[in-house]
C-alpha cells in the first residue's frame, strides 16, 4: 500500500517526505516492497527528479538499511572518484594520505562499463583480499591506518539492490539516484571529510562540466546533511590518466609512482586530491611535504604494511616484476607524422575488455595482465614510426585487437585539438 502511494506521489510530481523514504527503503530491503514497485518508483523519480531534501532522506535511509563503521580514531578521510580510464589514483593517495596521518577507510568498486575499479587493481596484488569482514576492517584500520576493500553485504545493502536494479531499468543516469547511491557508500565508512574526484570527458560518466558540478554540488549536500565536510575536484577524462591502462599494469605504475617516478599527469592529480583530504583532516602539506613523503619511502611502506595486512605479497612494492605478466607485448607505432590530437579513453577502455580485462557482464573472470601503456601524450608532434604505446595480451589475436583499439583511440592530425585543464575546477571546502 505504501509503495503504491509513494509511486502515484512521485508520477504526480510531489514531494516523498523522509519517514516515507525510510520505511520505503527498509520494507525493500526487508522483501516487503517487490522489485516492480520499486522499479516504477525508481523511473518516476529519474522522471521528475528529486528534490535536496528528498535526496537526503533517500540517502541516510539507504545509509540506515545495513551497518557502519564507528567513528572512532583520528581524523577519518577518504576519496571517492566518479572513474575513467588509467585512474590509478587510489593505490598511490591512499598510502601517501595514511603515511602523513590520516586514517583511510576506502571501500571501492570494481570496474563498471568501460572504467576500471580500484578493487580490481588490487586483485592482481598475489594473495591481496579485499573481501574483509567488518571487524577485520575496524581492526586494520586501527593498527595500519588504511584499508581497501569491497562493499560488503553488511554495507549499505539497499544501495546493492537498488543499484541492480536501476542498472536492469535505464535509471542508472540520474544525478540525484547516483550521488544517492555514491554517498551512501561513502557515509557507512563514518568519515569526517571526503573529497570526489568528479571526472569530465567522453571517458567518465559526467560528459560536461556542468553535468559535473551538478553533481559535485548534489554530494556535497548530501554530506553536510551527514556531518562530512566534502570537496569536489572537478578533473580532465577526456584522455587517460597516466599511461598504464590494464589493472595490473596501473598497480605497477602505481608502485613507480609511489617510488617518485609516477607520470606528471598523475601526480598532479594525485597531490591535489591528497592535500584536500589532508586539509580536511587538519593537517598542513603542501607538494614539498607530499613529495618527501615518497622521496622517504614513508608512503611505500605503508602499501606494503597495507598490503601485508591483507595478505597479499608485500614484494611486489619493491619488485612490481612479482605481479603478473602478460604472455606477449608488442610496440604500436605512429602511422604517420603529425600532432598527436587525441587518445580516446573510451576506445582505450572497451579496449581493455575486449582484451579480457575488464567484464561485460557482472560474473565474468578478468585477465589482469592485459592492456596498453600509452607514453605519448595528445598535443605531442610525433614522427612516422615512433613509438606511441605498448600493447599486452594473452596471444597474438589479443595483440591485433589491442592494434585495432589504438588504430581507433590515438588520431594523429595536422593540429592540436582543444583539450580539459587537467584540473578544471574545485567546488566546496
Ligand atoms: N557509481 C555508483 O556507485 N553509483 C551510481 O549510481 C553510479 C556510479
Amino acid at each position: 500500500m505504501l509503495a503504491l502511494k509513494l509511486i502515484e506521489r512521485k508520477r504526480d510530481r510531489k514531494r516523498i517526505e523522509p519517514a516515507e523514504w525510510e520505511a520505503l527503503i527498509s520494507a525493500y530491503v526487508d522483501g516487503d516492497v517487490p522489485d516492480y514497485q520499486m522499479a516504477a518508483l525508481l523511473m518516476a523519480a529519474y522522471l521528475n527528479g528529486l528534490d535536496t531534501d528528498e535526496t537526503v532522506a533517500l540517502t541516510s535511509a539507504m545509509v540506515s538499511s545495513g551497518k557502519s563503521l564507528p567513528r572512532l580514531g583520528g581524523p577519518r578521510i577518504d576519496k571517492h572518484s566518479t572513474g575513467g580510464v588509467g585512474d590509478k589514483v587510489s593505490l598511490i593517495l591512499a598510502p601517501l594520505v595514511a603515511s602523513l596521518g590520516l586514517t583511510v577507510p576506502m571501500i571501492s568498486g570494481r570496474g563498471l562499463g568501460h572504467t576500471g575499479g580500484t578493487l580490481d587493481k588490487l586483485d592482481a596484488i598475489p594473495g591481496f583480499r579485499t573481501d574483509l569482514t567488518l571487524v577485520q576492517a575496524v581492526e586494520q584500520l586501527d593498527r595500519v591506518g588504511c584499508v581497501m576493500i569491497g562493499q560488503t553485504a553488511e554495507l549499505a545493502p539497499a544501495d546493492r539492490r537498488l543499484y541492480a536494479l536501476r542498472d536492469a531499468t535505464a535509471t542508472v543516469d540520474s544525478i540525484p539516484l547516483i550521488a544517492a547511491s555514491i554517498m551512501s557508500k561513502k557515509l557507512v565508512e563514518g568519515l569526517n571529510g571526503l573529497v570526489l574526484n568528479v571526472t569530465v570527458g567522453s571517458g567518465a560518466f559526467m560528459s560536461t562540466r556542468e553535468e559535473a558540478a551538478t553533481l559535485s554540488r548534489a554530494m556535497i549536500a548530501l554530506g553536510a546533511a551527514h556531518n562530512c565536510r566534502t570537496v569536489a575536484l572537478l578533473s580532465a577524462m577526456d584522455r587517460p590518466l597516466g599511461w598504464a591502462c590494464g589493472n595490473a599494469l596501473e598497480t605497477e605504475e602505481a608502485i613507480h609512482a609511489l617510488h617518485g617516478e609516477g607520470p606528471p599527469d598523475l601526480m598532479t592529480i594525485t597531490f591535489a586530491l591528497a592535500t584536500h583530504m589532508l586539509r580536511l583532516g587538519g593537517i598542513t602539506a603542501d607538494d614539498a611535504v607530499l613529495s618527501r613523503a615518497i622521496a622517504s619511502g614513508a608512503a611505500a611502506r605503508k602499501f606494503q604494511e597495507i598490503i601485508e595486512a591483507q595478505g597479499g605479497n608485500p614484494g611486489v612494492v619493491d619488485d612490481p616484476a612479482a605481479l603478473p605478466q602478460a604472455p606477449v607485448s608488442s610496440r604500436y607505432l605512429a602511422g604517420r607524422a603529425g600532432v598527436l590530437a587525441r587518445v580516446d579513453p573510451r576506445e582505450v577502455g572497451r579496449g581493455i575488455i575486449a582484451l579480457g580485462g575488464g567484464r561485460t557482464r557482472k560474473e565474468d573472470r578478468i585477465d589482469p595482465t592485459v592492456g596498453f601503456v600509452i607514453t605519448a601524450r595528445p598535443g605531442e608532434r610525433v614522427e612516422r614510426d615512433q613509438p606511441l604505446a605498448t600493447i599486452y595480451a594473452r596471444d597474438a589475436a589479443g595483440l591485433a585487437k589491442g592494434r585495432s583499439t589504438l588504430d581507433r583511440a590515438i588520431v594523429i592530425a595536422e593540429q592540436a585539438e582543444p583539450m580539459l585543464s587537467l584540473i578544471i575546477d574545485r567546488i566546496g571546502g
